[in-house]
């Protein structure tokens, strides 16, 4: 019988992107030391991978694009590789046993250039005054050798040097920040285990905006950890203000979402805004990036700050086996923002789905959310779907069950990796009706199915 679910591609390729990754190791930690030149867009890099062969290796592969290759290094020990498409294949001198922990160092320059896709420029993306990096799918090559897998999650150092007047975030805690003649190093620590793609870089003239550290409006019930997460915003000078007064409510958000979906993942949020307009905001680890046209306020804005929140929890912490699950990432957040709503005063969670479900009914219905291709992976009716399907499981499972199940989700798959599978294993434990037929029908099948649980 053909499997209902695909099963994690923990042992093979990526079915969407076969040339992303190698399987055949897997990377702990990496620690990058970058260079960079925001006029010229120069950089000059080095990368150490600590990693474990996961079987014999006589040669194993990087992603990386098109730099000039320095030294590279397995062991310390000079390794032979070549690069074409995309691929740094390396021969150490002696081969890695079976279960054997390995490093790797490469060396490379050049400059950095968005990887090209059908959804625009991945990755490294040069600015009229400085850098920033937004990656998924498969972006990360465009600046640092990895295995460019999102199951594939590391602890990460990064450490980048850079003309003193700019600013440098990048994902977890800021250890050090040292000025030497000209240049300021800014080194972070990443200790969450982090997807490659979900490693961000953003440099550029920013003011930090620390936002209230509690809600403006507690509430009841709170847990008391859930306003000590340090929220920061950093935006140009000019636009501080806006970004204060559109993002005042965050706090709320953070304290709100740390009690239904459990504890926050990560030590703290920053926000990006960077000083350009961007198609849509895009989530990394503990940080998100915003463009100037998201700032203005409104539900469609606000429920984009919801969107790139719960992706902490959704994506970042729980992250997914392989592409063919994406809906796990975007059916929560698009679910979160209904939940906010619901919570925020605004339309219920009901009300989001049935104007979501008018919509989708309108609409060619050649998708298949459990499996939905590479074409149609960030497709908006993936998004609404997948909100749409969260909202059926609540129905199946009523108001208690549901959130419980919610909770737990987050929190059983805390820094892990799942698959739709995952999911319909752990939600049968919340009831004992069978949710196979659910998941087959929002899930398997392309037609729309009523909205009734
Ligand atoms: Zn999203």
């Amino acid at each position: 019988m053909k499997p209902h679910h695909a099963p994690p591609a923990v042992g093979g390729p990526d079915p969407y992107f076969p040339n992303s990754g190698d399987h055949r190791y897997r990377v702990h930690r990496y620690e990058l030391a970058l260079d960079y030149r925001p006029g010229p867009n120069r950089l000059a890099a080095s990368a150490r991978l600590s990693a474990v062969a996961n079987a014999a290796l006589a040669e194993f592969a990087l992603d990386l694009a098109e730099f000039r290759i320095g030294r590279v290094l397995v062991d310390g020990k000079t390794a032979r590789y070549t690069h074409r498409g995309g691929k740094l294949r390396i021969r150490p001198a002696k081969a890695l046993a079976a279960g054997a922990a390995f490093t790797v160092e490469v060396h490379y320059t050049g400059n950095p250039r968005p990887v090209r896709s059908p959804w625009g420029g991945l990755g490294w993306e040069e600015l009229t005054e400085g850098a920033l990096v937004a990656s998924q799918p498969v972006g990360a090559p465009s600046w640092f050798p990895c295995n460019d897998r999102p199951a594939d999650k590391a602890t990460y150092q990064v450490a980048v040097t850079t003309p003193s007047p700019f600013t440098v975030l990048s994902g977890g805690r800021l250890l050090t920040r040292t000025t030497r003649a000209s240049s300021t190093t800014w080194v972070y620590e990443q200790s969450a285990p982090t997807s490659s793609y979900l490693v961000t870089v953003s440099i550029g003239h920013y003011q930090p905006v620390p936002l209230a550290a509690r809600p403006a409006h507690p509430q009841a019930g709170f847990g008391a950890q859930a306003g000590h997460v340090p929220q920061t915003g950093y935006v140009p000078q000019r636009l501080a203000e806006a970004f204060a007064r559109d993002f005042a409510r965050q706090p709320e958000m953070m304290a709100y979402f740390a009690e239904v979906f459990g504890p926050y993942p990560f030590g703290e949020y920053a926000v990006v805004v960077a000083d350009e307009e961007l198609d849509v905001p895009v989530e990394a680890q503990g940080v998100a990036t915003f463009g100037t046209n998201h700032l203005g306020g409104g539900w469609e804005r606000e429920r984009l700050i919801a969107h790139e929140l719960a992706h902490q929890w959704f994506g970042n912490s729980v992250s997914i086996a392989d592409w063919r699950h994406i809906w796990l990432n975007e059916g929560f957040a698009k679910y979160a923002e209904w939940l906010w709503s619901e919570y925020a005063g605004g339309p219920g969670a009901a009300v989001h789905a049935a104007a979501a479900h008018r919509l989708l009914a309108g609409l060619p219905q050649d998708l298949r959310l459990g499996d939905p291709g590479r074409r149609l992976m960030f497709d908006d009716r993936l998004y609404q779907r997948g909100g749409l399907t969260v909202h059926a499981l609540r129905l199946a499972l009523g108001d208690g069950a549901f959130f419980a199940m919610l909770r737990d989700w987050a929190g059983v798959n805390r820094h892990g990796v799942v698959a739709t599978s995952d999911l319909l294993a752990h939600a049968s434990r919340y009831t004992t009706t069978p949710l196979g037929p659910l998941f087959e029908a929002w899930l398997e099948r392309p037609e729309l199915p009523p909205l009734t649980g």
